[in-house]
Formats: C-alpha cells, structure tokens, sequence
C-alpha cells in the first residue's frame, strides 16, 4: 500500500462518468433492447438511451453546477422525467439517493463515492423491493457496492477499487442468467425467465463500467 494524496472525485469526474454512461447507453442500445424483448417488452435499450440523452442534455442546459449533489440531482430528475418505464424511476432513485448522501460539496473521496453508491443502491430498493436473486437491477449493484466498499477498506485505492466493482457488476449481471424472475414484467413469464440475462442488470454492469474508466483521473 502507498501513501498518496486522497484521490478526490470532483464534479468534473461525475460530468465524465454520466456522459460515459449515456454513451455506452446508446452504444449497446439494441443489446439491452434485445435482452429485454426476451423476458419484457423490448424498450429497455431505447428507455435508457433516451433518458441519458435527455439526462445529458438537462446538465448540458444547466451551465454548470456547483456541486455534486445538483449534478446528479438534475441526472435523477431527468430520468424520472423522461423515462417511462421502470427503469426510469428506479434509475432516478439511484441518482437522486446519491444526491441526498453527497452534501454540499464540489469534490468527495473514494469513502464518500462508496457511500453514495450504496445509498443509491437503498434507493432502489426502496422503490423496487427488489432481493437478492430476484433478477434485477440489484443483482449487479449490490455486488458492485459490497465489492467498491470492500477494495476501499482493503486499502486498495480508487482505481483498483472501481475496477474490483466493474468486475463484480459484471458477474453479477451474468449471475441474473440462471435466476427465476421475481420482480418487474420478467417476473411474469415465471419459468420462462429462466436462461436470460436481465436487461436492468446489464445496463448496471455499464453505468459501473463508465464509473471504473470515468471516475480517477488517468494519472492521479
Ligand atoms: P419496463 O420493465 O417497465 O419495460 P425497462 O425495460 O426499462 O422497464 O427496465 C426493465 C428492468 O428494470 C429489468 O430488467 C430489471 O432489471 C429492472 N426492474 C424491474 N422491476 C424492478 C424492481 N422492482 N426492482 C429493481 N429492478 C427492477
Ligand atoms: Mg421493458
């Protein structure tokens, strides 16, 4: 373990990972649309494209924010605003949760970002009730968070520690292939959920993926 300068992840750093996020939304649009006319209604690629395209284009408007908490504040509003789906409440939770544990700053550290992440995540349980296994979204954030807050106190830093996240989201969203659908329209097709990879899962597995490559500058 080296001792260096704690790693700050400033509103510049959330601007990056938010518009990552968007792009890597519109980059694998038809692929989450795919995943989702498997064992849903097939709109979860253009859901989530639209609402990080208008999510980019609301903080594009503002000119600007002076902290944090507004950046994702008007993230997690957007989402609500723009996507219809369950996706968009449950994806405006999460930013919104993470606005409300982000306080008044412009900057956070590697402990705070793990702190929001997982208050986003007690978001979206709150609205889904969503449970571990039930093949959701949650299944590849609650590893993502167990895992980031796990490196940190490892005392691996920021970089190692979004990367042991990605990595985590990533075996989770293929952990959701075997599950049995419990929550959302996937849940309806009982058995027949079963062999898929949940499309709310593997958009997750991207918006940590953004965070690992967004969020700690290259050359800290
Ligand atoms: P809709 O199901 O309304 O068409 P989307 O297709 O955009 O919305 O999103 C579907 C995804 O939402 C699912 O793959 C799942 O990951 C997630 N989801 C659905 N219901 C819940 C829930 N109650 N809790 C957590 N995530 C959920
Ligand atoms: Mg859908």
């Amino acid at each position: 373990m080296t001792f260096t300068e704690p790693t700050t992840v400033d509103v510049a750093a959330f601007d990056r990972w938010i518009r990552a996020f968007a792009r890597a939304a519109h980059t694998h649009k038809e692929l989450l649309t795919e995943l989702d006319a498997a064992i849903g209604d097939a709109d979860h690629g253009a859901n989530m494209d639209r609402g990080m395209t208008a999510a980019v284009a609301a903080v594009d408007a503002a000119a600007g924010f002076d902290s944090v908490a507004a950046l994702l504040k008007c993230v997690g509003l957007t989402l609500v605003g723009s996507v219809g789906g369950a996706s968009g409440p449950l994806y405006g939770t999460l930013f919104l949760r993470m606005a409300a544990a982000a306080g008044t700053g412009a900057a956070l550290d590697a402990a705070d970002l793990a702190r929001l992440l997982t208050a986003g995540l007690g978001g979206v349980v709150d609205r889904g009730k969503a449970e571990p296994g039930d093949k959701t979204m949650y299944d590849a954030l609650a590893p993502a968070c167990a895992a980031l807050t796990a490196s940190l106190d490892s005392g691996q830093d920021l970089a190692e520690a979004l990367a042991a996240a990605a990595l985590a989201a990533d075996a989770g969203r293929d952990a959701t292939v075997p599950m049995l659908a419990h929550k959302g329209r996937a849940s309806y097709l009982g058995e027949r959920s079963i062999g898929h990879q949940d499309p709310g899962a593997t958009s997750v597995a991207l918006l940590v993926r953004a965070a690992a490559t967004t969020l700690v500058p290259a050359h800290g």
